[in-house]
């Protein structure tokens, strides 16, 4: 069976106006990366780091899904196990524009985690301060988001989508956190969508330099392309 694994990250959600770190030259406002997404950040001043993501929170309520999640979410839900969604974004906007079983690489921004027992559990938007798990009732809660210097517990689903699908299509990600320019030698065919062009770009038969958002009806037609051609390979057998 032809797959395809469409690949997102903080360039597909910019359009809906989440601000990245990357805009603003690795600060946000009061934050660097170093103090809000690291081990060592968050051990030493956890308040900060769990307020952060409560701002985080907020803002993303604020922000509505864009045609990009959109399309994403029309074509899984046509093509179903025939698409694989992984995005490296911690927001709910693929969710909200419909779209099932995306797999977040990164976590997930309305879930907080219990640090006793390792329950899971969906706050929305809410701040986490006074929440308890309510499984353990431990009060001790934290962002359920991959740190650096932690495992990334999805990365096995991207390295067997890397061997399962044929065609890779990569939205808004520059390659810096993860290598998906190397990635392109598992597919048969690649298509990249950023809005710059960058090095990465000659590693990929097909680039889309411009918004997730115009780009979406391209993407979209090569991926029925690709898809519906099997259909007429098998209608040939
Ligand atoms: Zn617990």
């Amino acid at each position: 069976m032809k797959k395809v694994l469409i690949l997102s990250g903080a360039g597909l959600s910019a359009a809906s106006g989440l601000r990245t770190f990357r805009e603003s030259g690795g600060l946000w406002e009061q934050y660097s990366v170093a103090e809000v997404c690291s081990v060592p950040g968050f051990l030493k001043d956890r308040a900060k780091v769990l307020k952060f993501y409560d701002e985080r929170r907020a803002q993303l309520a604020g922000c509505e899904p864009n045609l990009a999640h959109y399309t994403i979410a029309k074509l899984k839900k046509e093509f179903g196990e025939k698409i694989v969604v992984q995005t490296q974004n911690v927001d709910d906007l693929l969710e909200r524009a419909g779209c099932e079983g995306v797999i977040h690489l990164h976590g997930f921004l309305p879930e907080i985690r219990c640090e006793a027992c390792g329950h899971v559990q969906n706050i929305g938007y809410a701040p986490i301060n006074g929440q308890i798990c309510e499984k353990c009732k431990s009060p001790k809660m934290r962002h359920n988001i991959v740190m650096f210097g932690e495992q990334a517990p999805h990365y096995a689903d991207l390295y067997e989508a890397l061997q399962e699908c044929e065609m890779f299509v990569c939205i808004g990600t520059s390659g810096e956190v993860l290598d998906v320019a190397g990635y392109t030698r598992y597919f048969k065919i690649s298509v990249l969508n950023n809005l710059d062009a960058s090095r990465i770009d000659k590693f990929f038969d097909k680039c889309y330099t411009e918004s997730a958002v115009t780009a979406a009806p391209k993407w979209e037609s090569d991926i029925r392309k690709f898809l519906q051609g099997e259909a007429h390979e098998n209608d040939n057998l």
